[in-house]
C-alpha cells in the first residue's frame, strides 16, 4: 500500500482495482490512506477551505420517484406536502438575497405535474428577481421528467433552461450509477446511462454540473469505485464536473432502513475512507466537497484533512438532509466554519459557484 500511495503522489493513476483495495483498508493503513488524499489535496487545490454563501430553496416535497433512501419527498396530498407558487418561490428568492447569497439551488421532489414549462418559468422568474445571482438547479432526472412532459428532447429542455438563466445544473440522481443498486434504492428515477448522456449533453452545451455519490445504503465498495470510474472518464471527456459532493446517506426516516433494506448509514472509516479515495482516485477533479450537513461539525473538520478542500455552503435551509433525520443540517455560520479551519491550520475563504475566491 505504501508503494501504491507514493506512486498515486507521482501521479500515477489508479485502477479500479486499486482503488477498491483502497476502499476496503480496515485497520491502521487507513491513516496512511488519508495522509496521502491530504497531499494529494494540498498539491491540487492548495490549503484554502473554500465555501459558497448559497441558499437552497425548496420548491416542492411532492415527488413521483418517492427514493428508498429519502424521507423528504411525498405523495400529493400526503401529510407535509407541498408546492409553492410563483409568489411563495419569490418571497423565499427575496429573503435569500437579503443574506448576500451568491447562488441560489432550486431543490424539489419530481413533481409529476411538472413539465418543461414550469421549470423554465422558475428559472426564467428566479432569473428576474436575482439577476446577478448564479443559478444551480434540477437534476437530470428533472431535466428528463420534463423532456418527456413536454415532448421535447432532454438537449432542448437544456437549451431552454440555460436560455432563461440557468447557470449550472446539479448533478444529483446519481446516487449510485450502478443499475442493479439502483432498481434497490431509486427504482422510478432515471438509470445511470441516462444520467451519463444528460450530464455529457449538458458538458457539451457549456453548462457545468456538480457530480454527486450518495453512499452507504445497500451498495458494496465495488459499487462505488465503479461509480467514481463513471464520474473520472466523463471528466476527461468534458472537464465539465465543478466537484465532487460525496453524500452520506442519512437513514433515520427513511423506507430503506423503515424496512430493513439498509443500516444506518456508512460508518466514520467508511466516510473517511470515500473522502480520501475520492481524492486519490479522481485525479481529474480539483474539488472535493465536505457535506457537513451530512457529516456533522467534527467529522467534517476531519473529512478536511482527508482530501477535502470546500466546505460547500451556508445553505440557510436542507429540508431534505432534516427530513432524513439529520440534525443541525440547516445553516452553517461562517464563523463555525472559521473556527474549524483555524484549528487544522487552514485559511478558510468565500468563494463564488466556479470557485472563484471573492
Ligand atoms: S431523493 Fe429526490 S427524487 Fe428521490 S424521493 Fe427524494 S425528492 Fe424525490
Amino acid at each position: 500500500m505504501r508503494h501504491l500511495l507514493e506512486d498515486v503522489l507521482e501521479g500515477y493513476r489508479l485502477s479500479e482495482e486499486e482503488g477498491l483495495f483502497l476502499m476496503k483498508a480496515r485497520n491502521r493503513s487507513l491513516f496512511d490512506i488519508l495522509a496521502a488524499a491530504d497531499r494529494a489535496r494540498e498539491e491540487r487545490a492548495g490549503p484554502v477551505v473554500s465555501y459558497v454563501r448559497n441558499q437552497n430553496i425548496h420548491i416542492t416535497n411532492i415527488c413521483k420517484n418517492l427514493c428508498g433512501f429519502c424521507g423528504f419527498g411525498r405523495r400529493a396530498g400526503d401529510k407535509g406536502a407541498y408546492c409553492d407558487d410563483r409568489d411563495a418561490v419569490l418571497e423565499k428568492v427575496s429573503r435569500a438575497l437579503g443574506r448576500r447569497v451568491t447562488e441560489i439551488c432550486l431543490l424539489s421532489g419530481v413533481n409529476p405535474d411538472f413539465t418543461a414549462e414550469t421549470y423554465i418559468e422558475l428559472i426564467a422568474s428566479v432569473r428576474q428577481a436575482a439577476p446577478g445571482v448564479h443559478i444551480h438547479a434540477f437534476s437530470p432526472d428533472e431535466v428528463n421528467h420534463a423532456a418527456s412532459r413536454s415532448g421535447m428532447s432532454t438537449g432542448e429542455v437544456l437549451a431552454a433552461m440555460k436560455h432563461a438563466g440557468l447557470d449550472s445544473l446539479q448533478g444529483t440522481a446519481a446516487e449510485i450509477l450502478v443499475d442493479e443498486v439502483r432498481r434497490k434504492i431509486c427504482p422510478r428515477k432515471i438509470d445511470s446511462a441516462t444520467w451519463i448522456r444528460i450530464i455529457r449533453e449538458a458538458h457539451r452545451m457549456g453548462i457545468p454540473t456538480t457530480a454527486t455519490i450518495m453512499y452507504g445504503t445497500c451498495e458494496q465498495a465495488e459499487d462505488r469505485i465503479r461509480h467514481l470510474a463513471i464520474l473520472r472518464e466523463i471528466q476527461d471527456e468534458t472537464r465539465g464536473f465543478t466537484e465532487l459532493v460525496p453524500l452520506s446517506y442519512v437513514y433515520l426516516n427513511t423506507p430503506l432502513y423503515r424496512n430493513g433494506l439498509a443500516g444506518p448509514g456508512a460508518t466514520g472509516r467508511e466516510d473517511l475512507l470515500m473522502m480520501a479515495v475520492s481524492r486519490l482516485f479522481l485525479d481529474n477533479f480539483r474539488n472535493i466537497q465536505v457535506s457537513w450537513g451530512k457529516l456533522g461539525e467534527k467529522l467534517s473538520q476531519v473529512a478536511l484533512l482527508s482530501g477535502g478542500n470546500d466546505l460547500a455552503g451556508t445553505m440557510f435551509s436542507d429540508d431534505v438532509s432534516v427530513d432524513a433525520g439529520a440534525s443541525a443540517a440547516d445553516f452553517f455560520d461562517p464563523v463555525l466554519m472559521e473556527r474549524i479551519c483555524k484549528d487544522i491550520g487552514r485559511p478558510l475563504r468565500q468563494r463564488l459557484t466556479d470557485y472563484t475566491l471573492v
